[in-house]
Parts: structure tokens; sequence; C-alpha cells
């Protein structure tokens, strides 16, 4: 593992289970996107529908431009505690909705002609920048769930059905095909729409690239990025917006737990005060099994690494889910009760997805600031879980 993974805070301290932000990590990432910012212009906002500890914030908003949003709840909390711009975009918007978008946003994309046509007058009113959604109908996500250009696609509007005869008072076109994906995906992504939509672009302010950029992963070709970006400028003499979710917050976040009990059923199951149904869903849904610092995952480990990781543990949940199954892992000595287990790269797609499914209580979040001082940002109780039933 990375050593820039590893957590540098006293665990011992932390209650379990509890997200741990690490802020240090966070400006890491942030750090790199304004690099990309600098060198060609572009704006980048957060995609909330990926990480919202608004309690971080202060920090994000010294790097990006604002937030995107895709409901009249992530716009508000854009608008009240990021306080920049405040892009929304949803597939479609209730009347209701759009009476509070537009006190919350400054910019509106609306996912078909239909949309725009009916609530054009009030968003212009406002003073909303508004722009549509495009398809490319190309995508190299490697996930169908995760597809948003496959067949009968929803979102976006695909070139058969562009009202070119309607785009007066449009300001800019967005498209979103990537998925965790790298620059060189984009750049056939951004072919493709190019192809479908090129004639369009230099008619607007600005054409934005949605999100599933993998910028700040290892590897990945920032170079590309920006030279993409730039000759896209060139070209058509507008602004690009990026809005990554992902690649802010990888990486810079934690899940701490302690294991409950130990049994054995032909493997040694420890179960944890955690749930990869209840804290982190995508570990069932995408699936995927997280890393865990100081362990590996056994599928990985290699006869080599088995010398020193002797003992293989499945990692279960506290729910009364049979799947409930967070991985199996190799840890370099015995488990025992209490031993804390820390799942890597949590604070994105968990923390904005946690339940309390069969009343297990929430996960504290806790923020390790800057200056290397761990504050307890929030705690949960059965208030928490009552009030949504
Ligand atoms: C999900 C989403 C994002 C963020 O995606 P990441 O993979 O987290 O970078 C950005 N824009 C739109 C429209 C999205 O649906």
């Amino acid at each position: 593992m990375e050593a820039s993974r590893f957590p540098k805070f006293n665990i011992g301290e932390v209650k379990t289970p509890s997200f741990i932000i690490d802020e240090r990590a966070l400006e890491k990432n942030l750090k790199i996107l304004n690099d990309v910012k600098q060198k060609t212009g572009a704006k980048i906002l957060l995609a909330l529908k990926a990480y919202s500890a608004f309690s971080t914030f202060p920090l994000i908003k010294k790097y990006l431009d604002g937030v995107c949003a895709s409901s009249p709840h992530e716009a508000k909390l854009g608008c009240k505690e990021f306080g920049k711009e405040v892009v929304v975009a949803a597939p479609a918007y209730k009347e209701e909705d759009i009476q509070e978008l537009v006190e919350y946003s400054t910019c509106i994309v609306f996912n078909s002609f239909n949309q725009w046509r009916r609530y054009k007058k009030i968003a212009l009113e406002h003073g909303i920048e508004c722009g549509i959604r495009i398809n490319p109908e190309y995508s190299e996500a490697p996930v169908e769930l995760y597809n948003p250009c496959s067949a009968y696609s929803r979102l976006g509007v695909t070139i058969k059905n562009f009202e070119e005869e309607h785009l007066n008072g449009i300001k800019g076109l967005h498209f979103h095909a990537l998925c965790e994906q790298s620059a060189g995906a984009l750049e056939r992504v951004l072919e493709a729409a190019e192809r479908k939509f090129g004639k369009y672009f230099s008619k607007m302010k600005w054409v934005n690239f949605g999100g599933g950029h993998h910028i700040t992963k290892e590897g990945y070709d920032t170079n590309l990025l920006c030279n993409l970006i730039q000759s896209f400028k060139k070209r058509h003499g507008i602004d690009v917006y990026l809005e990554p979710g992902e690649a802010v917050a990888l990486n810079a976040g934690f899940l701490v737990a302690s294991v409950v009990d130990i049994i054995n059923n032909g493997m040694d199951i420890a179960i944890l005060d955690t749930s990869a149904e209840t804290h982190m869903p995508d570990v069932l849904g995408m699936p995927y099994t997280p890393e865990v610092v100081g362990a590996k995952i056994a599928s990985s480990c290699t006869e080599k690494d088995k010398k020193i990781f002797k003992y293989d543990y499945r990692l279960g949940g506290l729910t009364c889910l049979a799947g409930d199954i967070i991985g199996d892992y190799m840890f370099p000595e015995k488990l025992s009760i209490g031993s804390k287990i820390i799942f890597t790269n949590m604070a994105i797609y968990s923390m904005v997805k946690t339940t309390t499914f069969n009343g297990v209580n929430l996960p504290s979040i806790c923020v390790q600031r800057l200056n290397g001082k761990m504050e307890i940002i929030r705690e949960f109780g059965y208030e928490d879980f009552k009030r949504r039933l």
C-alpha cells in the first residue's frame, strides 16, 4: 500500500465506527486539481453526490470554483456552505424543485428540451445560466450500472433529439460519460461529442466535461488532460468545466471499525461494528473489496506475502443480511475482540450513502485538520434512526 494512504492519526482515541477525513490527504488532491486549473484556466467543481462533508468545505473552496448538485438539498448545501458557483444537473426537475433551485443555484443544466422550454422563463428571470445535457453516445464506463451512454439511457439529449431551434438562451452544453477513467478515455468521449455536437460548441459560453475523471489517482495523465482542455478551448473559444467527485476526496477518508466477535465456520470470520450494507454500500453495489490498512486482500495475496500475512479472516457486518460481507483478508497477526480495522478510501460514495438499515447506528464523523488536530464533527444515535421512519 502506498505510504500516503496510511493514516497518521492515533486511532486509539477514536470511537468506532467512525469516518475519519484527513485534510492533508484532501489538500494533496486539491493541489493537483488546482494545478490543472492554473495550467488550463478550466473551472473545477466538487460533485456533491460523491462527497458532501461540509465541515471540510472551507479547505476545498480555497481551491475549487464551486459545486455540482443534483437536487434542491444539495444545491442548498452548496449555496450555504460552499458559496461559490452552484451548478445543478439532474434527470428532471419537479415544479416545486425549480422554485427552490433558482434560489440556490447559479447554473441549471436541463436533461431535455422539454424541461428547458418548461422552465426557461423562471430560470432566466432569476439570472440563472442555463445548459443542456447532451449524450455523446460513447462511453467506456467499465460497469453498465455506471454507463450514462448505454442503449435507452435517460441521461442527456442525443443528437437525434437535439432541438437546434430552441438553443436561444442556452449558454452551455454538458456531458458526463466517464467513471473512474483516464484522460485517454476522455479524449475518445470528447471526439465522439465533437463529431456529433461540435458545430454548436462555438455558440456556447462553456462546455462541461462532467465527472468521472480519475485525476488524483496515481498514474493519471494530467498532461494529456491539460492538453485536451487547452486545445478544446482554442478550437471553440469557450470555457471548460470539470466536475469530479471522486477525484476530490480520493483516499482522503477512512472508516475505522472494531472487531466485536470472532467465529469459525470453515474459516475465521470477524464480525465488526460496521457493515457493508449500511456504511459502505458500494462494496456490495459496485461490487468491490476495500483495502484495509496493514492487511492484504486475500485474493491478491502472493505466496511471498503469505509468509508475513499469515492469518486469514472474512470480515463481516452487523446487519442480518446474509451477504453483508466486506471481504476476505490476510493479516500479519491474529485479530482479537476489540482489534481496530481501518478501511481506506471511504470518504467518497460511502458517507453520502449510509443507511440505518437494521437500526445499525451511523458512524461518527471526525476530521483530522491540517494542523494535525482531530475533531469529532458529529455523533449519531436513536433519533437519527427514528426520524427517518
Ligand atoms: C456522478 C457525477 C459526477 C461525479 O462523478 P465522479 O465519478 O465522482 O467524478 C459529476 N457529474 C455528474 C453529472 C454526475 O452524475
